[in-house]
């Protein structure tokens, strides 16, 4: 038989109201037995609080057995803490023929402290005066210290998570947010406003139409690069852990199940990185500075072996005539000569051997957007100290070209070091410099443009030529630079024109082949 403590408080009243009142002839034993079996504490008492009536799971909760609280008021079980608002709010409550719930610190007979949960109920006669009030109530102090553990443990865990100075989410299966901390918040303004977790999970495990294949053994330090337009790149590590608890919903009462949930950790890596990319770009700007001392060398050695040839060859010239002719005196004139011969081909074979050796480089897939990237980051000084403002417009996607990195940086930063030098030397009241790529027909095309003082449409192929500068006075080794970059781009198969379209400056147009015959 159900006990009337199976039923919450509001319908037990219900339940004694109604055999109070009731005209039906249910015998009050019925009730008596059946509030006696309950497992709460029952007591009904006068409009004063006066004790009628106490069950036995009264004397269970409180010690006094019926006979020691009849007659007496209920104010017999308070512990006197309990703050007197609490009871005013009661009253008034009462007074208004309403019923109240509320906890209070109850004493037992025994005068050892217990919290009640307590629900009183006014009992009115068909005048609509109060004539009883039942109180159900039960001892809840255990219920209470766990409640206040389970409370002050889940502060425990939230503070620790909140102080934790990297971004921390707990997900349920549906990849819902159920915990997060200050630090994954404060992402949101990064994200755009979408949820950071579903972002970077899409991206590591995007899976078509659906929710992201978070790997059942999680996953550990996986890089997310967060691109700002025009804004500072951002990187995050990022690690997952899947953990199971009991489901404690009443559905698994029976049948106990797990719920999976996933714990994502963003660590945010940028200030590691940049120190990262920092020193590979101070390495880089080293090495592209070795390759150009060692260019220039080249160049200057080249020059004198090109120089001296001339005088060397018209000695061997002359020697042959006066050879031939059988001239009268030869012998001292030719010993001369030879002399002078023979010590020019030596100081050319000299030359020769001390011309320092090419770098070797093997040829890979390259993506000229990160070459551009690192031959405008190694120049960013001395185009901050020129005054030139630099337009970088990358495309957002380009075919990858096979070629060798140091050549095309080196490329790239002669014909970026030439705009610099054109514009410097004009005076350009406005410098600026663009630096475009495009995905063009099976290839990619670079626009390398300044508001120099441009070149002339005559000196447009000549510029090309070993030795040939506009400069003037000319520079040491001037005249290389552009011999160099047609050497660099005939070499990867490409192309590279000055656009006679352009009329602000100078616009240099290179193209590479994604599929070249063969490069050498
Ligand atoms: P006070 O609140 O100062 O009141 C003095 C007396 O007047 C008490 O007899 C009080 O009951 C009565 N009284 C006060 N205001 C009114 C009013 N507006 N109308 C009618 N009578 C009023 N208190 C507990 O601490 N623990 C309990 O478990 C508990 N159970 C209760 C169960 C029922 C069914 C009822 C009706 C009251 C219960 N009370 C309980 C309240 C209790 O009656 C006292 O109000 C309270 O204990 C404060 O005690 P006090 O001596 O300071 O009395």
């Amino acid at each position: 038989m159900a006990s009337l403590g199976d039923y919450a408080p509001e319908r037990v009243v219900e339940v004694i109201e109604g055999i109070l009142k009731s005209g039906h002839g249910l015998p009050p034993r019925v009730f008596v037995e059946t509030t006696d079996q309950s497992s709460v504490a029952i007591s009904i008492t006068d409009a004063k609080a006066n004790i009628l009536y106490a069950n036995q799971a009264f004397q269970k909760v409180t010690g006094y057995a019926p006979e020691d609280v009849l007659g007496r008021n209920e104010s017999l079980l308070s512990f006197r803490t309990t703050p007197r608002e609490v009871y005013e709010r009661m009253w008034t409550n009462l007074s208004e023929h309403k019923p109240w719930t509320g906890r209070l610190i109850n004493r037992r007979k025994d005068g050892s402290r217990y919290l009640a949960e307590l629900t009183i109920s006014p009992i009115l006669d068909d005048a609509g005066e109060n004539i009883y009030f039942v109180g159900i109530h039960r001892d809840v102090t255990e219920v209470h210290q766990l409640q206040q553990q389970v409370g002050s443990q889940k502060a425990l865990i939230e503070t620790t998570i909140n102080l934790a100075p990297v971004a921390t989410v707990v997900l349920d299966g549906g990849l819902k947010v159920l915990l997060d901390n200050l630090e994954y918040k404060k992402l949101h303004s990064l994200f755009h406003g979408k949820e950071p977790a579903r972002v970077v999970l899409n991206s590591l495990f995007s899976r078509e139409g659906g929710l992201p294949e978070v790997p059942a053994s999680g996953f550990v330090e996986q890089e997310f690069v967060v691109e700002r337009g025009g804004g500072p790149v951002r990187w995050f590590s990022c690690s997952g852990t899947w953990f199971d608890e009991n489901d404690p919903s009443a559905d698994s009462f029976f049948e106990p199940r797990r719920r999976s949930y996933l714990l994502l950790v963003m660590e945010d890596i940028t200030p590691h990185k940049r120190r990262a990319e920092e020193q590979r770009i101070s390495a880089l700007r080293t090495l592209l500075a070795e390759g150009e001392l060692s260019q220039s060398l080249r160049e200057t050695i080249n020059g004198a072996i090109y120089q001296l040839q001339g005088p060397v060859n018209m000695i061997e010239a002359a020697l042959n005539m006066l050879t031939r002719r059988g001239s009268k005196d030869p012998s001292a004139l030719i010993g001369v000569l030879r002399e002078a011969h023979r010590a020019g081909e030596e100081a050319l074979a000299r030359l020769q051997s001390s011309l320092p050796s090419e770098p070797q480089e093997s040829a890979a897939p390259l993506n000229l957007n990160e070459i551009l990237r690192d031959v405008l980051s190694v120049s960013t000084a001395s185009l901050l100290s020129a005054g030139v403002a630099v337009e970088w417009r990358p495309a957002s996607v380009l075919p990858a070209i096979p070629g060798r990195a140091t050549a095309l940086r080196t490329m790239f930063k002669q014909l970026i070091d030439n705009a610099l030098a054109a514009m410097r030397r004009a005076r350009s009241p406005v410098r600026d410099l663009r630096v475009i790529t495009e995905a063009a027909a099976d290839g990619v095309r670079v626009l390398i443009e300044d508001t120099g003082p441009g070149i002339p449409e005559e000196l447009r192929h000549k510029v090309f030529e070993p030795f040939f500068t506009t400069a003037r006075p000319a520079g040491r080794n001037a005249g290389m630079g552009l011999a160099l970059v047609q050497e660099v781009v005939t070499r990867h198969a490409g192309t590279v024109r000055i656009d006679p379209s352009y009329e602000q400056g100078c616009r240099f147009e290179v193209f590479f082949s994604a599929n070249p015959r063969e490069i050498e």
